[in-house]
């Protein structure tokens, strides 16, 4: 194992992948990439160019020629957009509910599993580079873009525990009224994306984490238990 370390995490919508994700980096001193936000950020990009997102061949043009920097500080991630902070629009509902059409498009998925890689590699230390380690986190890190990472797991939940998480985030609350406005987000989400990415059953050599019921602290501690494992 090279002594940067690199830790992949995959997982559907609402499972936690991220607040584990960004914990880990801080806890073990390592860069943080979030790759959902890779292809929600060329959601952003075509759709301010007025590009139909169901046109696949001009949304892959689109997305070779993007001007994007991730930034992967854990404590402060953020995203730029031809040097613009783009974070905040991210999450918005106008984002969510179109990004899987984005991230079905095989030419799409290329370029940013290479951008990924990249991103990835620079942090390593081998003959190339040396890097500070990362944790990489999304749908197809654990058996594409790195299925080389030296800790891989796959994070996962009931429906109805990632319905709750997602409705108390977005709504505040998980009551009937919000899970109803979270279902699509979620469930129909997963389905699309299911379509193109495995991700909710675990490939050889991966670890599966079940929170089903847990809090952050309780999926934080056996994350860290797995990694302390594998080092
Ligand atoms: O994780 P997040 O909800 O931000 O991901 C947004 C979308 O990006 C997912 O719904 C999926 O369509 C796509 N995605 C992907 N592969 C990844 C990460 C995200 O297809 N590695």
């Amino acid at each position: 194992m090279s002594n940067a370390l690199v830790i992949a995490i995959d997982g559907p919508s609402g499972s936690g992948k991220s607040t584990l994700a960004k914990r880990l980096a801080r806890h073990y001193g390592l860069q943080y990439l979030d790759t959902g936000s890779m292809y929600r950020v060329a959601t952003v990009w075509c759709v301010d160019r007025g590009i139909d997102l169901d046109d696949q061949a001009a949304v892959a043009v689109a997305v070779r020629q993007m001007p994007l920097e991730m930034v992967t500080d854990p404590g402060a991630p953020r995203v730029l957009l031809d040097g613009e902070d783009v974070t905040a629009r991210l999450h918005t509902a106008e984002v969510s509910t179109v990004v899987s059409k984005v991230a079905v498009n095989l030419a799409v998925r290329a370029e940013l599993k290479a951008r990924q890689r990249a991103i990835i590699d620079a942090e390593r230390t081998d003959g190339r580079s040396r890097g500070r380690g990362i944790v990489a986190e999304g749908r197809d890190i654990t058996t594409v873009v790195a299925p080389d990472a030296d800790v891989r797991i796959l994070l996962i939940a009931t429906p109805g525990d990632r319905l709750a998480r997602r409705a108390t985030e977005r709504h505040g609350a998980a009551d009937e009224h919000a899970i109803e406005a979270t279902r699509d987000e979620v469930i129909r989400r997963d389905a699309q994306d299911s379509t193109v990415s495995e991700f909710m059953h675990a490939h050889e050599g991966v670890v599966t984490l079940d929170n089903s019921g847990w809090q952050p602290d309780e999926t934080f501690a056996a994350a860290v238990a797995i990694v302390d494992a594998a080092r």
